[in-house]
């Protein structure tokens, strides 16, 4: 059996910070809310914005260049990234402070995560080798794994970006212990599937800070629909970004009869070669049988 949809939406409901200041290396909230219950209502939810991501992806460059007014503006209309805790993956606490405020070289630190995660990926679909190649170093071996294999990691070992390279075993000889070295990808095929391999690791780390919850229920017909809770503008980003070009959701099916396959962008009407050519054969044997019946127009 195949899901064909994703019943579930991604919430996220942000709290702007309308008074923030900058002290100590931290962004810190002095008056949070709406001002206006209007405000509440007349609010356009960021996420309806499908280039939402994009905007939170380039928030890494206000941080970069300081450009406080940038970031004080970003908070202003959509809240806080949601780090003012940090977690790694396995729930510890990367960074215990005060609460309403987001120390701002935590920020930085996740926004370039996310920037580099989702250039891998345009990269990768784009068969953009040129970058992947910096990001990976040239084809080399070594005897320890770390100096292979994290591609993205500031000062905490969260977030990062990093992938498994394989092992250098030539199976034709016997396998001598002390020469088990590593070995990074070493042609283009191993650098795009080391790049995806590098991306699912990192988004399924990440996605454990987004809990899927029901949000809504109605009678008749009986349906739940569930949601992604996002705690924050960089979750938010995260996970449109990961339904808009990870995950596809809400995608048409195939047109070709008898295929109820998703058609995953860049593709439109069929899922594949295959569907789109058995319906150009089909719709050429009808133009030939038609001109069968009317030989003569
Ligand atoms: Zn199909």
């Amino acid at each position: 059996m195949q899901i064909q949809t994703i019943a579930a939406e991604t919430v996220f409901a942000p709290i702007p910070w309308t008074k923030v200041a900058l002290e100590d290396g931290f962004i810190i909230c002095k008056e949070s809310g709406f001002s206006r219950v209007e405000d509440l209502t007349e609010l356009t939810p960021p996420l309806e914005n499908p280039h939402f991501w994009k905007e939170v992806r380039q928030l890494y460059f206000a941080f970069e260049q300081k450009d406080w007014q940038k970031i004080r503006l970003f908070y202003q209309t959509n809240g806080p990234l949601g780090l003012e805790n940090p977690r790694a993956p396995d729930g510890t606490i990367l960074d215990n402070h005060p609460p309403n405020r987001e120390r701002i070289s935590t920020c930085k630190r996740f926004l370039n995560w996310f920037r580099i995660l989702t250039l891998m990926v345009k990269w990768a679909k784009t068969r953009n080798t040129a970058p992947l190649w910096d990001l990976f170093g040239p084809p080399r071996k070594s005897k320890d794994i770390l100096t292979l294999s994290i591609l993205f990691a500031e000062e905490w070992p969260w977030p990062a970006i990093w992938y498994t390279p394989s092992l250098d075993i030539n199976w034709d000889t016997p396998i001598n212990r002390d020469e088990l070295a590593w070995i990074s990808p070493q042609n283009d095929e191993q650098l795009i599937r080391a790049a995806w391999m590098a991306v699912v690791g990192a988004v399924t780390e990440m996605l454990r800070f987004t809990p899927l919850l029901p949000m809504t229920v109605s009678e008749d017909p009986f349906v739940i629909t569930w949601g992604f809770q996002c705690n924050g503008a960089f979750f938010a980003a995260f996970l449109q970004w990961f339904f808009q070009e990870i995950a596809y959701i809400n995608v048409s099916t195939c047109q070709a009869d008898g295929c109820n396959n998703l058609v995953i962008p860049p593709r439109d009407k069929y899922c594949s070669d295959r569907c789109k050519e058995r319906m150009k054969k089909r719709r050429y044997r009808q133009r030939k049988k038609g001109d069968l019946k009317w030989p003569d127009g």
